[in-house]
C-alpha cells in the first residue's frame, strides 16, 4: 500500500498551492481584497513567488494564503499540509515538538503551526445539537491546573473544568467553564441542546432540575454505583474524556489555562470526525483544511 504522506503535494511546494486552491477556491480564484473572480491572472516568471495571482479589477496580488490561518507566515504550504495531516490523524494529538523534528521546523514555529491548526479545527456558527430521538449525553472533567493555584490535597478547586456534550453515535462539543455550578453548565446546555433531545448526565446537583429545561433529560446515579439503565448512561461522554486526557497526559503536558479551548477544539474535531462515523484520515485532514478560512489568530505571529 502506498503511503498517504509520499502524495505530491506534502512534498513539492506548487503541488501543496494546488492543492489548497482546489479545497479553498472550488470554482477558481476569488480576489481577497476586492472580491472579484474575473480578470485575475496567475503570476509568472522565475522571480514570481508560487502560487501569486494579479488581480486586474484592483491591480493587487495575492494567493491562497490570505485570510486564512496560513496568512503572514513564512512556513512552506507543503509543511502545512503535513502538519495538518498529521494532527488530523494521530488519535491522542501530536506534540510541538514531535512537530518540529518532523518537519525540521523550529520549536516555536512548530508551536504556531499546531496553535493555528487547532483553529482551523475550531467549528463555527454551529446550530444547536441534538432533536428528537436523539440522545445527548453531559458531563465535566478536570483537567491540569489553574494559573497561581497550588495542587490541593483534596477535590478539584485548583483544576480547570471542562464540560462536555456528546450525541450518541455523533459529535462532541467541549468547553472550558468555570465550576460545575448551575450558572456555569446550564445556560451552555440550554444554547447548545435542542430542548427535544433526550440528555443523559449523573446525578450532581448542577443537573438536579434540567428536565424543566429538557423534559426528557434522565441521569445515572453514580454514587450509588449506578453505571446505566436501559439506555440511559454517560458511558460515550466518558469515552471522550479518556482519549482526551491520555492525549493531553502524553502529549500536551504544559497546557496552559488560556490554550485549553483549542486544545478542547482539536479533541471534539477528530471525535465528531472519527473513522467509526466513516470518516478516514485522508477525509479528516481535508475537514481540517477546509477550516482555514477566516480564522486568523490575533495573537502576535511575527517572523514565523
Ligand atoms: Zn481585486
Amino acid at each position: 500500500m502506498k503511503s498517504v504522506i509520499s502524495d505530491k503535494h506534502f512534498h513539492n511546494e506548487a503541488a501543496a498551492y494546488a492543492f489548497v486552491e482546489s479545497r479553498i477556491w472550488p470554482n477558481g480564484p476569488i480576489c481577497p481584497h476586492c472580491g472579484s473572480v474575473e480578470r485575475i491572472s496567475k503570476m509568472g516568471g522565475k522571480s514570481t513567488r508560487i502560487g501569486a495571482y494579479k488581480c486586474y479589477a484592483c491591480r493587487k496580488p495575492f494567493t491562497v494564503k490570505i485570510g486564512t490561518i496560513f496568512e503572514a507566515s513564512h512556513v512552506p504550504m507543503r509543511h502545512w499540509l503535513q502538519a495538518i495531516f498529521l494532527m488530523s490523524s494521530s488519535k491522542k494529538g501530536i506534540s510541538s515538538n514531535q512537530l518540529h523534528r518532523t518537519l525540521g521546523c523550529t520549536l516555536k514555529t512548530a508551536w504556531f503551526i499546531s496553535h493555528r491548526i487547532r483553529e482551523a479545527m475550531r467549528v463555527t456558527g454551529i446550530e444547536p445539537m441534538g432533536g428528537e430521538g436523539e440522545i445527548i449525553e453531559a458531563d465535566e472533567t478536570f483537567i491540569g491546573r489553574l494559573e497561581g493555584q497550588p495542587k490541593a490535597k483534596a477535590g478539584f478547586g485548583h483544576k480547570n473544568t471542562v464540560l462536555t456534550l456528546v450525541r450518541r453515535g455523533g459529535e462532541a462539543r467541549s468547553f472550558h467553564v468555570d465550576s460545575t455550578t448551575i450558572a456555569s453548565i446550564v445556560p451552555i446546555l440550554r444554547a447548545q441542546i435542542k430542548a427535544e433531545s433526550k440528555v443523559m448526565t449523573d446525578e450532581a446537583n448542577q443537573y438536579k432540575n434540567l428536565n424543566k429545561l429538557f423534559p426528557l433529560h434522565d441521569s445515572v446515579n453514580h454514587k450509588a454505583e449506578e453505571y446505566s439503565r436501559g439506555d440511559v448512561s454517560t458511558n460515550t461522554v466518558e469515552g471522550f474524556f479518556s482519549i482526551f486526557k491520555r492525549g493531553m497526559k502524553g502529549i500536551y503536558q504544559h497546557c496552559s489555562e488560556k490554550h485549553l479551548h483549542r486544545y478542547l477544539a482539536e479533541f471534539d474535531f477528530r471525535y465528531t470526525n472519527r473513522v467509526a462515523l466513516g470518516v478516514n484520515d485522508t477525509a479528516r485532514a481535508e475537514r481540517a483544511l477546509k477550516g482555514i478560512v477566516g480564522k486568523r489568530l490575533t495573537y502576535r505571529t511575527t517572523n514565523i
